[in-house]
């Protein structure tokens, strides 16, 4: 069932008023939109207040992304992580600079990289198109408000097709931002203010228990993994390699690395730096850091000062390994 009329324009009402003051909402340039939503799938809105700046102040156009080095791109992105969204917005931009800028949702779903949400955010928000879309966030307040007992991909179909139901002609990219607001503010994962909540008079669940929407799924546990790092140093420089294809962060750098136990450098001068645990999505890292001493630079590395690899793109895990040889410079390793 579509919301009622009075609803939405409650919904308006309510987002004029309590709307946050985001740098992308300033803005109805289609392409600060696409940055802001692909930085903000799986990146709280906070963390990406600073990255979006800087990538505007850096890369303020799709033709100036599309230019770009793809190895500047990731190293602005660094620390954001799900590196795969940086590399879609690059091939993104390139396809848009050579096809020119989509100005509808079915335009945009043509793009690399833009899925069904990224698209109707971009044709509600910048084109007035009255576009759905369906995040985490209206995902929960459509199961609340309409009680529905679904889970899973049952589930989300069923919010595509309520949200397509009822987005309306008028203001659709402030509607569609409003649902995104009141799952982020209001009908949060663990509180319902229903009282606060412009959707109450419709909301099916509200009277009742809202926590119990959506039904949850039993979580699958985390896959846990052992790596192992070395960190190679010889006359004051350390080595690195680039991360193959088909790997995680592929195209960034990183120390010769292991995933199954194989210890690199035998019979080398090897320190333990220590280790600590990283998540990429279902798997939990447990990376275990070295520094090996090297008499000479190998050819199959290539070699950086300590203050070089700061302008290199690095997975997190890797920075926090460059971190542990700051650190023990400091007391143990002779560098040089
Ligand atoms: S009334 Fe309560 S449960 Fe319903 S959508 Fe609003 S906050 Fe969520």
């Amino acid at each position: 069932m579509p919301v009622a009329g009075a609803i939405v324009e409650a919904t308006l009402a309510w987002f004029d008023e309590h709307r946050r003051l985001l740098p992308w909402r300033e803005s109805r340039d289609p392409y600060a939109i696409w940055v802001s939503e692909i930085m903000l799938q799986q990146t709280q809105v906070k963390t990406v207040i600073p990255y979006f700046h800087k990538w505007m102040a850096t890369f303020p156009t799709v033709a100036a992304l599309a230019a770009a080095d793809e190895q500047a791109v990731l190293a602005m992105w660094q620390g954001l992580g799900y590196y795969r969204r940086c590399r879609q917005l690059l091939e993104g931009a390139r396809f848009v600079a050579r096809n020119g800028m989509p100005t509808s949702a079915t335009g945009w779903r043509e793009v690399p990289g833009v899925g069904p949400y990224t698209a109707g955010a971009i044709a509600s928000i910048a084109f007035g198109e009255p576009a759905a879309l369906v995040d985490g966030n209206v995902e929960r307040v459509f199961a609340r408000l309409t009680a529905c007992p679904e889970t899973g991909p049952k589930l989300n179909r069923q919010a595509w097709d309520w949200a397509q139901a009822s987005v309306p002609a008028h203001r659709p990219g402030d509607w569609n931002q409003a649902l995104m607001e009141i799952g982020a503010t209001v009908c949060r994962p663990r509180e319902a203010d229903c009282p606060a909540c412009p959707l109450r008079p419709a909301c099916l669940a509200a009277d009742g228990d809202p926590l119990a929407f959506p039904t949850t799924v039993p979580k699958k546990s985390p896959t846990l993994l052992q790596h192992e790092t070395w960190i190679p140093i010889c006359g004051g420089r350390l080595g690195v390699r680039q991360i193959p294809d088909g790997q995680w962060w592929e195209g960034m750098w990183e120390f010769p690395r292991t995933t199954d136990g194989t210890k690199l450098f035998p019979g080398q001068e090897t320190w333990p730096l220590g280790s600590f645990r990283h998540t990429v999505t279902v798997h939990r890292i447990t990376l275990a850091v070295n520094c090996v001493r090297l008499k000479s630079q190998s050819d199959e590395l290539k070699w950086f000062g300590l203050d070089e690899l700061a302008g290199l793109p690095m997975p997190a895990p890797q920075r926090k390994a460059v971190g542990l040889f700051q650190t023990a410079q400091k007391s143990l390793i002779d560098f040089e």
